[in-house]
């Protein structure tokens, strides 16, 4: 889909000069598209690359996956082959090309039912960032929409959420229903059309054209007074400002299925993303709060639960439903704060003299009289910097601050929020 247009910081000649490059991949590895703003392209460059496009789409189309699909339910145990170096289900006429890659076997439909388990995750940190959901977590927050009255959700980079969801309907009495919109095309193997959507969600691009968005639009059309809410993960390495505008973009489709535009009503949305990112959201989603769960991965090596008692998550919901009605577990530790109207964290202490719970981490944060508001246990108030701050902290900080957390003394990519092993 269409390129996102930025602006090249820092110093040196080309300062401030603009250019496009690809929305979805933040290295130059995965998608090399350079083109300055004001660059003229040759005839030759642009037949250059719709070759190189063509040349790489998906060796086959979702319709084509979700024939193969119905062809391999049928196949007997002992003929259900998963390529694992494509990751792809293979049908027996097509084994003899994979002969020499690794493959599993006995594909059962359990493992059919559970593609995040059966793909492996795409850890590429810059692009995909897939890291997904702990058990206790999805868990947790299908429950919480569920309690909340929600039928309809709209999965936007949330897999195994979508597969949960799947995965229940497709057992029992459930009345859930999910669509997927994902940029992960491996996806589309499992999921029908109506199910799935290959989508980029920073530049709202659906890969399936018209029909894409009409299957959106539909899943968001509210009949029955099925309630939609829309459920979001994105790789926390992207840009808030264009995944604002595309998640603004999915709202506004809500807003248009609805009689008379919905009342002026927000669709109902949970955007899952670090603490640290808390003013940026707020900055394009003014109606939206930040809950205090703390949203645990598997695959994630800071942000889960170890074996050995709680590691803490940065990880958060951020919501324009009102934070009273997003009961969290007392049993893992929250708390109802009655000043506040939300649940918090058991070590969040409300502060009297901000009149709100303070912590964003969980831990017990303390009252700086001179920043007037409450900061991190570990730091201390500087007369230097005129501010709270780590005590080993160098004074004076000139730096224009990291991208990602807007602290000085390190950039973007050094940034220890982003870490993950
Ligand atoms: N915790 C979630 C997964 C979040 S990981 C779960 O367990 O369901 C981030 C997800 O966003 C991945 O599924 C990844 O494929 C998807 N993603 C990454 N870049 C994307 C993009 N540009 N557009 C749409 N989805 C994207
Ligand atoms: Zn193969
Ligand atoms: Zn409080
Ligand atoms: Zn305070
Ligand atoms: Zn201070």
């Amino acid at each position: 889909g269409p390129a996102l247009l930025f602006v090249k910081t820092g110093q040196g000649r080309e300062e401030g000069r603009r250019f496009y490059a690809c929305s979805a991949c933040r290295d130059r590895k995965d998608c090399n598209f350079f083109q300055w703003e004001d660059e003229k392209v040759s005839q030759t460059r642009l037949a250059a690359r719709e070759e190189y496009n063509r040349s790489h789409q998906p060796s086959f189309t979702h319709r084509q996956n979700v024939e193969r699909y119905k062809n391999f339910v049928q196949l007997p145990l002992s003929k259900r082959r998963f390529c694992q170096e494509c990751q792809q289900l293979l049908l027996p006429a097509e084994w003899e090309k994979h002969s020499d890659h690794q493959f599993l076997c006995d594909i059962s439909t359990a493992q059919l039912k559970s593609p995040s388990q059966l793909l492996y995750p795409l850890e590429n940190k810059k692009t995909n960032a897939q890291y997904l959901f702990a058990d206790r977590s999805c868990q947790f927050l299908l429950n919480l929409l569920i309690d909340l009255g929600f039928r309809r959700v709209l999965c936007v980079g949330t897999p195994r959420l979508h597969e949960l969801i799947q995965l229940k309907a497709s057992q029992e009495d459930f009345r859930v229903r999910s669509l997927l919109l994902d940029i992960d095309f491996r996806y589309s193997q499992f999921y029908t059309e109506d199910e799935f959507c290959h989508y980029n969600m920073f530049n709202h691009y659906f890969f399936g054209g018209e029909a894409a968005h009409e299957t959106c639009r539909k899943f968001l059309y509210e009949d029955n007074g099925e309630r939609v809410i829309m459920v979001t993960d994105p790789p926390f390495g992207g840009l808030v400002e264009a995944l604002a505008s595309s998640f603004k973009k999915l709202m506004a489709m809500w807003k248009e299925t609805g009689k008379e535009g919905h009342n002026n009503k927000e669709m109902p949305v949970f955007w899952i993303f670090p603490y640290f990112f808390e003013s940026r959201i707020l900055d394009f989603f003014p109606s939206f709060n930040m809950m205090d769960y703390q949203v645990d991965y598997d695959n994630h090596a800071l942000y889960k639960h170890g074996k050995t008692g709680r590691r803490q998550s940065p990880v958060r919901i951020f919501t324009n439903l009102t934070p009273s009605m997003i009961v969290l577990p007392v049993e893992e530790g929250y708390r109802f704060c009655t000043i506040c109207q939300r649940y918090v964290s058991s070590g969040n202490q409300h502060c009297e003299i901000c009149n709100s719970c303070t912590s964003k981490d969980g831990r017990r944060w303390k009252h700086c009289d001179l920043c007037k508001k409450c900061v991190k246990p570990s730091w201390f108030h500087c007369n230097n910097c005129n501010c709270c701050a780590l005590q080993t902290h160098s004074c004076e900080k000139t730096d224009a601050g990291c991208f990602v957390c807007g602290k000085a003394g390190h950039k973007r990519s050094a940034c220890p929020s982003l870490s993950h092993t």
